[in-house]
């Protein structure tokens, strides 16, 4: 072996070293979440407390966020508008109508003031009011412009009368066609009316 190929052999063990070095290093920094209540790999982060803007955000499946979402929205005490979960954003949350402008409160208050009593699809009690959405650009503009001017704008457009079990459902047919997950989601909590919508 020449004093060349031995020079280059020596720079692609090197390199070798180097990549495997690297590798390591950054694998150690970003390790692969799980969930933390099956250990499975995680896909969403919900909140310790059950509630946005919580400190603490657990690394969930998307099988046991499911299970804590449907008791979220079984306890829940008061009644929601939901919107359809939409990819693109970072966080699924509940919030009370009180901490939304003035658009979105009138809105929430207007549609859970005409909701029926009954789920569309089971016939149980209704405390939510579902409201399709398939893009995320008018779901973006809810926060500001409220949901008669974004989500609901055609003539005779109203919100699906839903029970806990039948949204929860109709939640997880989105997440699981869905690739990324949430930095955080969670139900409604309390007794407050509000609105579940995508953010950030
Ligand atoms: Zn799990
Ligand atoms: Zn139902």
């Amino acid at each position: 072996m020449s004093t060349y190929e031995t020079v280059l052999l020596v720079a692609a063990v090197l390199v070798l070293i180097a990549a495997v070095l690297i590798r390591t290093v950054t694998h150690k920094r970003h390790p692969a979440k799980k969930c933390s209540r099956c250990g499975k790999p995680s896909s969403h982060g919900y909140p310790e407390n059950g509630q946005a803007e919580s400190d603490t955000i657990l690394p969930v499946c998307v099988d046991c966020l499911l299970r804590q979402l449907d008791e979220d929205y079984s306890v829940f005490d008061g009644r929601a508008v939901v919107i359809q979960p939409v990819a693109e954003f970072s966080c699924y949350v509940f919030r009370p109508k009180e901490e939304w402008n003035e658009a979105v409160r009138n809105d929430t208050e207007s549609i859970l003031a005409g909701l029926e009593t009954l789920c569309h699809i089971c016939g149980q009690e209704a405390r939510y009011a579902w409201v399709n959405a398939l893009e995320p650009a008018p779901v973006a503009k809810v926060p500001r412009l409220g949901l008669r001017q974004t989500l609901l704008t055609q003539t005779g457009a109203r919100p699906l009368a839903l029970c806990a079990r039948c949204t929860v459902r109709r939640i997880e047919r989105s997440l699981r066609q869905q690739e990324g997950g949430y930095l955080q989601i969670c139900g409604p909590r309390g007794k407050k009316d509000g609105l579940v919508c995508g953010m950030g």
